[in-house]
Parts: structure tokens; sequence; C-alpha cells
């Protein structure tokens, strides 16, 4: 039974879903969490049609019937809710974060029409674009490579990855993060797919790429070990329904 899909109720990041499933818990249960809880923002996710709620304190209880679950957990489980959730928690992170005019320092308010904030002293308006990043999947003689972030979990090996910057092509960030990273010389880089993922606010476009020079030589405080790894004999990865998941295993 689908239920929930008119609010999502958010604390710290998490989705509050009823229990033993991934179907958020919806408008019903806020009344339960009215009391001690105070709600730091609120809005509509257009065109979905969807109101998000995040609610202040601890996400450690949660009302009877319902527990708080990661918006990662439904991309993994391809909840139909999966999408707008992302949507949902990826503008609650950008609100978060753009408060004030990036011009002149003015409080921002709701724009009337768009998915926007409007400066109410200079009339700038912000809008919610998401951080493009690219992930690649570099390939040798019928072998992958996979690295341990130093500054991320460690418990999975995944893909290299990184912020594209400005001024640079997908393609130039894909060659330039390979090279800064484990100083290999990468060519042919395809396109392979995106996803949102809203921690906090990422477009993951994710590429293949065949090795086409240098030994690994790891930059120390971003990787923590790299190595090739036989297709058939892989590591702990990262989760399904994570784009790193789809790229290492071949689904994109
Ligand atoms: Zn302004």
């Amino acid at each position: 039974m689908e239920t929930g899909a008119d609010t999502f109720l958010f604390c710290d990041g998490l989705l509050l879903v009823r229990e033993g499933g991934l179907d958020p818990a919806g408008a019903e249960a806020l009344p339960e969490l009215r009391p001690g809880r105070e709600v730091r923002d609120s809005f509509m996710v257009r065109p979905q049609g969807v109101a998000a709620v995040e609610v202040s304190g601890s996400p450690e209880s949660a009302p009877a019937g319902f527990e708080w679950a990661r918006v990662r957990a439904l991309v993994g489980a391809e909840s139909p809710h999966a999408a707008s959730a992302c949507r949902a928690l990826g503008l609650l992170n950008w609100r978060a974060a753009h408060r004030f005019c990036g011009a002149c320092g003015g409080a921002l308010a709701e724009h009337p029409v768009e998915m926007a904030r409007q400066c109410g002293a200079c009339g700038r308006v912000e809008y919610p674009g998401p951080t493009p990043a690219v992930i690649v999947c570099v390939e040798k003689d019928g072998k992958i490579l996979l690295a341990r972030h130093a500054q991320r979990s460690q418990e999975f090996w995944t893909c290299l990855a990184g912020y594209v910057e400005i001024g640079e092509s997908l393609e130039d960030c894909v060659r330039r993060e390979v090279r800064e990273e484990v100083g290999l010389e990468v060519a042919n880089v395809r396109y392979a797919g995106s996803q949102h993922w809203p921690y906090p606010n990422q477009l993951m476009l994710a590429f293949r790429a065949d090795w086409k020079a240098g030994e690994l030589r790891l930059q120390p405080d971003e990787i923590a070990d790299a190595r090739w790894f036989d297709p058939a004999e892989l590591p702990d990865i990262p989760p399904k329904g994570s784009v790193a998941y789809r790229l290492i295993r071949g689904g994109i």
C-alpha cells in the first residue's frame, strides 16, 4: 500500500517512514510530532506537489509505528517515492545553505512563482542548482580501478570522483581527477549515466574511461588505496541504487 505521497517529514536529513517498510509517513504523522518539536523549514516541492517539512531536534525517537530512514535507502529499494524524496532533500539542503542573498546579504524570501528564492533588498533571484560532479570507472585489460577514499567512508571500494570546476568540460574534469588522484592518463572518456544525489546536493555524472599511460601514484590526502580489480572478484562496493554500484556492476 502506498501512503504518504503528499508530505515528506524530515529530521536531520532522515525521512519519516512507516515501520517495516519505506513508505513515507505523510501528514497524518505530523500532529504526533508537534509536541516538543519545531518546524524548521516547510515548502512545496514543485512540480511533484509534495510538501516537505523539516522538524528540528534529534531523529533518535520516532512516533509509534514510524521510523527514520535514509533517503538513499529508498533509492536502493527502487521506491516509487525515491526521486521525489531525493529532490525534496536536495532542496532542503540547498535552502539551509541559501538563506541570504549572495550579492548584498539581504534576507531571501520565497519566490512567488518559481522554485527559487528572491532577495527582498536587491531583487536578485537565487535558483537551487545542483553541484555537478563526475564519477569515473577506469578500465585496463579487463580490470577496473577502484579506490578507498581518505575523506569518505572507507568501508567501500568505489570509483574515482570529483567536483567539476568552472571553465572545464566534463571530459576535462574526468582526466584531471584521475591524473590528480592516482597519477594515470586516461583516454576514450565516455558518458554512462547520471543521478541526483542529495548528500548534500550533487548531480553525479558517470563516465567510463580507458587507461592510457602511467603507474598508480596515489594522492595521499584524497586516496587511501587504489587497485585494479577483476569484475568477477570485487571487494565491498557501494550499495545498490547508487550510480557507483551501477557503474561498477556494468548496469550503465
Ligand atoms: Zn540582494
